[in-house]
């Protein structure tokens, strides 16, 4: 990509409001591809049966669009509840999947032109956001944008452990290995997050056993947020340490947790009622009230009958 383009583009996404933006050609992912076959050979997904599914897809996103010749990818910082909150800080606000989605169409809006100059034809390009077979992480890093924290999360260089990865797969073909700008950003990069073992001691279930590794079986997110399974007092795989929908205490502990930055309104919006709310509010909550609240936001992901639950 020449850097005007690189430039062009950068500037086009910090309009929108994006904390980082970086480009990286379509090739084969190594060490975080093969982290993904011990994951599923050793059946840590617990009842996550979909990152078993479409694998090849995962290790090759150019089998998800033809023509696919480039990632781009983009930050969003995300906010942090205050602590003791039972319910994760991504869920603060409306649902960040749409949210993110809409600005990356809009950064499509404004980039179409200076991307179908440099592909020599029409624009083709699909948008990801945490729902697709895409190793997002993976290619932030790819992007020199950050690095894996040994609590398997994505960090920042600019916005930290707390942030969401957009993706859009695009047909321009750039040849960013001999980006000025990218071998900048790469160069910036810390080669690790410094291991420092701090989520591994913190984790309260022993879900993270070792770096890089995670059993979801243990994990309270898992639980949660992801398992349909309602809690049965009878056959309790883990303590949910207080949490009632996600779990951040190996996110909390971390180093690289900083404090709330720039974040987009919309997903911090239900922040004060989130953390006025006491437990008993949660168990007491009418159905009408929790559509008042939480229509449209990740919350729904669980709804209320396995919130309470978690309760
Ligand atoms: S989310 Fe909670 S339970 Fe899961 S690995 Fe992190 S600290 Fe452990
Ligand atoms: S808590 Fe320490 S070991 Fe864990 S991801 Fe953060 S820096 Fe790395």
């Amino acid at each position: 990509m020449d850097q005007n383009l690189f430039g062009t583009l950068e500037d086009i996404a910090r309009g929108l409001g994006f904390a980082d933006f970086g480009a990286a050609r379509i090739q084969p992912l190594g060490e975080p591809a093969r982290r993904l076959d011990s994951y599923l050979e050793e059946g840590r997904n617990a009842g996550m049966e979909y990152m078993g599914r479409n694998v090849d897809k995962r290790k090759d996103p150019s089998l998800l669009l033809e023509a696919a010749g480039s990632v781009l990818c983009f930050v969003v910082p995300y906010g942090k509840a205050r602590s003791g909150t039972p319910v994760a800080s991504f869920a603060l606000g409306l649902d960040y999947h749409k949210v993110v989605k809409d600005r990356l169409y809009m950064f499509l809006e404004q980039a179409r032109q200076p991307l179908e100059t440099a592909a020599g034809t029409a624009l083709k390009a699909r948008v990801f956001v945490d729902s697709a077979p895409v190793m997002d992480r993976a290619w932030a890093v790819e992007c020199g944008l950050g690095f894996f924290g040994c609590n398997n999360f994505f960090i920042s260089t600019v916005a930290g452990i707390r942030c969401l990865i957009g993706i859009i797969l695009c047909n321009v073909d750039f040849k960013l290995l001999d980006c000025l700008t990218l071998q900048e950003k790469r160069a910036g990069v810390p080669a690790d997050c410094g291991m420092c073992g701090n989520c591994v001691r913190h984790c309260p279930t022993g879900a993270l056993k070792a770096p890089y590794t995670l059993d979801a079986e243990r994990c309270i997110s898992y639980h949660t947020v992801e398992n349909k399974a309602l809690f049965d007092p009878a056959n309790r795989p883990v303590d949910y340490a207080g949490y009632i929908f996600g779990c951040e205490e190996c996110m909390r502990a971390c180093p690289w947790d900083k404090p709330d930055g720039a974040v987009w309104p919309e997903l911090v919006c239900n922040r004060d009622y989130i953390e006025s709310l006491t437990v008993e509010d949660w168990k007491e909550m009418s159905q009408q009230e929790w559509e008042k609240r939480f229509a449209g936001t990740s919350l729904t992901r669980a709804g209320l009958q396995k919130i309470k639950n978690n309760c």
